[in-house]
């Protein structure tokens, strides 16, 4: 048989292999529990877990004593998970106990974004990537004096890392906000550009006077490459998509060079937290990294969001010296996560060292805070606490974002407060008194 006539003969596989290759994961009769931590014993076993065994899926990043931990498994594996929790009596509940069905009916609320209308984006939905940078790029169109798109580099499989910055001119001090790190948290997405949304385009007067005051440097995806792919292929997926041996992808938010691989992290690229082959080894980290530190003297704020948990988490909790300004940080988001707290009663836990057991390190906030030394830097980990983890439903959404703008506002006056912003339009002012004094003096 002729070699074409032969490729014809199976010319009709093609879309049939295409089919395969492409199609989803799916989480049929996937199980969630909920297991209580309620003893040092139960802690190390959970943790043990989360670094060691990878047949199971251990949604939180911090595992704290006292607090529920959500272990998502795979309806085979479930026997004998639920042999270990017998076997050292830990009290657990069935969240759920077929996650797909929550994916399908996500699937409803992931939203198309129409070019050219800041205005229809909706905020009680999702989207995928390319709809948040279209939107990204007509509201940087729609305000050509105020603001910018700034690319930070590229991912892996050459997507740009684009944010927005905001800035009523020179001289101000800068608000970083960096999400989406971890692919799956797709509200952290979201909630990214619903703080764009309320500096530029809403009636938030307060929000207004906030993006008069600092520029605005807001990064909503951080992890193109895993973004998409948790869209398309894998709605659970966490890491970069960089193929590593028979894997894939790094967790990127524990690759950042500082204290790298000291603990919370793995070397296994089988690890929902395999930290890479060395710190900064990956292009979204190095391109990331080397942005915030082309402003690092700048940064007076720095945010790095994710889901789920609902905390205010401070870096160094267990350091004093040269971090000394920790009770100042856990005050002011003290204060912050109190007055997010007025608008639906959502309460978060602002991190220390007694709270906060599972420490994790190569995160986006400890380099911030150690190598560009920005003075209150934190990570944000939205809602929920556990009950639909990463697949937080449309009636969530929005609640959440709201109330977490509330919580930059007031992390932002409490700053102000205790010493450690200065906005622009202020320094203008105190610049202005001062002359005023000046010239007095000769009268
Ligand atoms: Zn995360």
């Amino acid at each position: 048989m002729p070699v074409t006539l032969f490729i014809k003969k199976f010319l009709f596989l093609i879309p049939l292999i295409a089919l395969v290759l492409c199609e989803k994961t799916r989480f049929d009769n996937y199980v969630l529990y909920k297991v209580l931590v309620e003893n040092d014993q139960h802690y190390r076993i959970l943790v043990d877990l989360k670094n060691n065994n990878f047949k199971y899926d251990i949604w939180n990043d911090h595992i704290s004593l006292g607090r529920y931990v959500d272990i998502m498994s795979s309806p085979e594996d479930k026997a004998e998970l639920e042999k270990l929790f017998q076997k050292y009596e830990l009290k657990y509940e069935i969240a759920n106990e077929n996650i797909q069905e929550v994916i399908d009916k996500e699937n409803a609320i992931i939203k198309t974004y129409t070019r050219s209308n800041i205005r229809s984006m909706e905020w009680n939905a999702y989207y995928t990537l390319d709809h948040i940078y279209g939107w990204l790029d007509d509201v940087a169109a729609a305000y050509p004096n105020v603001a910018s798109i700034v690319i930070a580099g590229k991912s892996y499989e050459g997507r740009d890392i684009k944010g927005l910055k905001i800035s009523h001119g020179p001289g101000r001090r800068v608000i970083f906000i960096e999400s989406g790190i971890h692919a799956r948290e797709w509200i952290s997405m979201t909630s990214a550009c619903y703080v764009i949304n309320e500096l530029l385009i809403s009636n938030n007067t307060q929000a207004h006077a906030a993006a008069q005051d600092y520029d605005w440097y807001i990064f909503p995806v951080t992890n193109p490459d895993g973004y998409v792919y948790s869209h398309e292929q894998n709605r659970l997926w966490r890491k970069s998509r960089r193929p590593i041996g028979n894997n894939f992808g790094v967790d990127l938010n524990r690759n950042w060079n500082s204290n790298w691989l000291v603990v919370g992290a793995s070397t296994n690229p089988q690890s929902l937290t395999y930290a890479g082959p060395g710190p900064f080894s990956e292009p979204e980290t190095r391109a990331l990294s080397n942005f915030i530190r082309s402003i690092g003297d700048k940064i007076d704020l720095y945010l790095s969001v994710h889901s789920f948990g609902q905390y205010l988490l401070v870096p160094f909790g267990n350091s004093t010296g040269a971090y000394a300004n920790y009770y100042d940080a856990v005050n002011i988001g003290r204060r912050a996560m109190g007055a997010l707290a007025v608008r639906y009663g959502t309460l978060y836990q602002t991190g220390n060292i007694a709270e906060v057991l599972y420490l994790a390190t190569g995160g986006s906030d400890e380099w911030v805070k150690e190598h560009v030394r920005v003075p209150l830097v934190y990570c944000v980990e939205l809602r929920d606490r556990g009950l639909n983890g990463f697949l937080l439903p449309e009636d969530e959404i929005l609640p959440n974002n709201q109330e977490y703008m509330d919580g930059v506002l007031e992390l932002i006056y409490q700053a102000e407060r205790f010493g450690y912003m200065n906005s622009g339009s202020r320094i203008h002012i105190s610049m202005f008194i001062l002359l005023i004094t000046f010239f007095i003096s000769f009268l």
